[in-house]
């Protein structure tokens, strides 16, 4: 390549990155994609059969290439069934300030037949990029609609960059559990976040009076705001703390927002 060419190139890309800048939206050049879990947290509830570590890796692992075949960069906390706390997987996703932080989950309940899909967002900024992302993946799993919930875990509450965090699904019921084993459904929950990604709309920069405010706008999808609830369960307790590694003997081994 020519150094004439070259500059030519250099000269284009700061044209293309002005125009985005000025008309007042960020550039979103990157995606952190966070499989949850990994190492010793297998995610999920104690006697789970399967395992949610292994399921946010696989899922994760297949929604990188699809997002860098649409030209985005790709960051994974992690690509091998590792151990990364939750504030080293905060870091990487506030390391980019061009970055969108979606981190992968699965649920877990005591109750069998609890199911669906659930997202999280907590900052106003991230809402319509949790309900971009939410539409696609309820529109192309056979699972309920949970909805999109506002909730302060500590992934979502730490980041400075949009962040959501999808939970796809039941691993402790046995419909989901066997649909989320599968090659072709993981295939497809990892096409459709990435769908979510690609057509969210236009997302505003986050301000101090913003990301206190209780107006935030999830489209036609149904929402439910958690920031108040009591954390109660030992599964999101993972989301939002890096320190403590078990809870106390006292505490029920309730899960999910099923029993919240
Ligand atoms: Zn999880």
């Amino acid at each position: 390549m020519s150094a004439c060419f070259k500059r030519y190139v250099v000269c284009c890309f700061a044209v293309a990155t002005l125009t985005a800048t000025a008309s007042g939206q960020t550039r979103y050049t990157t995606i952190v994609v966070d499989p949850g879990h990994g190492g010793f947290d297998r995610g999920g509830i104690p006697g789970q059969q399967v395992p949610e570590k292994m399921m946010t890796l696989d899922v994760s692992l297949r929604l990188k290439p699809l997002l860098e075949k649409a030209g985005y960069k790709v960051v994974l906390t992690r690509d091998t069934d590792v151990f990364v706390p939750l504030g080293t997987r905060v870091a990487m996703a506030n390391s980019y300030p061009n970055a969108i932080f979606v981190c992968i989950h699965f649920n877990s309940a005591t109750r069998s037949g609890a199911n669906g899909i659930e997202t999280y967002f907590y900052s106003t900024e991230s809402a319509p990029l949790a309900a971009s992302i939410h539409s696609a993946v309820v529109g192309g799993a056979p699972s309920e609609n949970r909805g999109v919930r506002r909730r302060g875990y500590f992934v979502l509450r730490k980041t400075t960059v949009p962040a959501v965090l999808v939970e796809c699904g039941f691993l402790t019921n046995p419909t989901e559990a066997q649909y989320a084993q599968t090659n072709v459904y993981r295939q497809q929950l990892a096409q459709e976040i990435a769908r979510g990604i690609l057509n969210r709309p236009a997302l505003a920069a986050r301000t101090t009076y913003t990301n206190r405010s209780s107006r935030v706008d999830v489209g036609l999808q149904p929402f439910l705001d958690q920031r108040f609830v009591r954390e109660s369960g030992t599964h999101h307790r993972r989301h939002k703390t890096s320190t403590k590694k078990k809870s106390s003997s006292t505490e029920k081994k309730k899960v999910s927002s099923e029993e919240q």
